[in-house]
């Protein structure tokens, strides 16, 4: 069988806006399927993480919080690295700490130093390691986590602001151009992986993935400062790029959601899903790949609001539904509703809960009968 190699580079906090003025993520969009309107399930990484590798929402696998990497279901929902490993693939992941993503089925699992590892080096290194495995016939995943983002905003925002520093909020310039030097870094730093992918001519025998997690805040709304509190599109609405040997590029305007990537590969590498498992949320994206049509899929998200607190509560209390053109926001911890017309109003700024869109009825029955679903 003629397996691909996968390959996932995650640009952690990754801001959809930035990409799409980026000489380097336009080259390559011209070679890949670019999906410009992915949604994520979790505005913070762990969630968004767990969610990615099973396919699943984490309202269902456990992994719903900053706190339940270990609530993760392991028996019950199996992670992309595991069929991978089941399918004699050879399994490597560079990660910014032991919480991130699922250990399952990793043969390999290093945390690198966000500080002061130079990821451009170690990760170069790590492409030559994997094609050696391809000379030894061997096939391997890869997942490369590029870190450095959420370093800078680490130090230079969560250690410095709170979620209500009028600091903070009055000085959208100068977050943006703070957020603008770390993206650069990771414009440069995604260059060089791609220039060594190419030099091994890997993206003539793998599948890649190149996709964010969640946006990080510049100042658009009063009580975030960087991610997590609320399910904004500047964090929800990410970016991902398909490198698939033998498809065409492509742009998918389309919604879709983070976790149709694991069936998406799956797909792509002919590995049936297994039985005894839980079934999945995301569906394969292969016919949007191919240019044909699929109907568009509701998106759920969820995250915990801090509010006042130093840390965020052990369960999500605002929760999201999505199609292209609307989303209703549940805040559960004033039991407040929010509704946005996305196309006029990318922004969310103007409410509309309320005042008679027959749409709200509709996803807020969606809405529930996920929540339900997943209690
Ligand atoms: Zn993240």
């Amino acid at each position: 069988m003629n397996k691909k190699n996968v390959i996932i580079v995650m640009i952690d906090g990754g801001r959809l806006d930035k990409v799409k003025n980026s000489y380097i993520f336009n080259i390559l969009k011209s070679k890949s399927i670019f999906f410009s309107n992915s949604i994520t399930y979790g505005p913070h990484t762990i969630a968004a993480m767990h969610a990615v590798f099973s396919g699943c929402y984490g309202s269902r696998t456990g992994t719903n919080s900053y706190w339940s990497t270990f609530k993760f279901k392991k028996n019950e929902f199996k992670t992309l690295t595991e069929y991978l490993k089941e399918s004699n693939y050879y399994t490597h992941a560079d990660v910014i700490n032991q919480l991130v993503v699922p250990k399952q089925g990793f043969d390999n699992y290093v945390v690198h130093d966000e500080l002061n590892d130079d990821l451009i080096e170690n990760h170069r290194n790590l492409l030559e390691q994997m094609h050696q495995k391809n000379l030894e016939n061997k096939k391997f995943f890869l997942y490369l986590h590029y870190s450095k983002i959420h370093t800078g905003i680490m130090n230079e925002v969560l250690k410095v602001y709170d979620n209500y520093s009028k600091e903070f909020f009055s000085n959208k310039e100068e977050n943006m151009l703070r957020y603008e030097k770390l993206f650069q870094a990771a414009e440069s730093y995604l260059n060089k992986i791609l220039e060594k992918i190419h030099q091994l001519s890997l993206e003539k025998n793998s599948i890649i993935l190149v996709m964010s997690d969640h946006g990080i805040s510049v100042g658009e709304k009063i009580g975030e400062r960087a991610y997590g509190a609320f399910c904004y599109d500047y964090t929800l609405r990410t970016f991902t790029y398909f490198l698939i040997p033998g498809f065409e590029a492509r742009e998918v305007k389309q919604q879709i959601r983070t976790i149709d990537f694991m069936p998406t590969i799956l797909e792509l590498l002919d590995i049936s899903l297994d039985e005894t498992s839980s079934a999945l949320d995301g569906v394969s994206l292969s016919p949007l790949i191919q240019g044909k049509s699929s109907d568009e899929l509701y998106a759920f998200s969820e995250t915990g609001n801090p509010l006042h607190e130093k840390a965020p509560p052990k369960e999500s209390n605002v929760k999201s539904i999505r199609t292209s053109k609307w989303k209703l926001i549940l805040n559960e911890y004033n039991d407040t509703k929010e509704l946005y017309n996305l196309e006029l109003d990318p922004d969310e700024n103007k409410n509309l809960i309320g005042t008679g869109e027959k749409i709200e009825e509709v996803l807020w029955v969606e809405l529930k009968r996920l929540i339900n679903k997943h209690d």
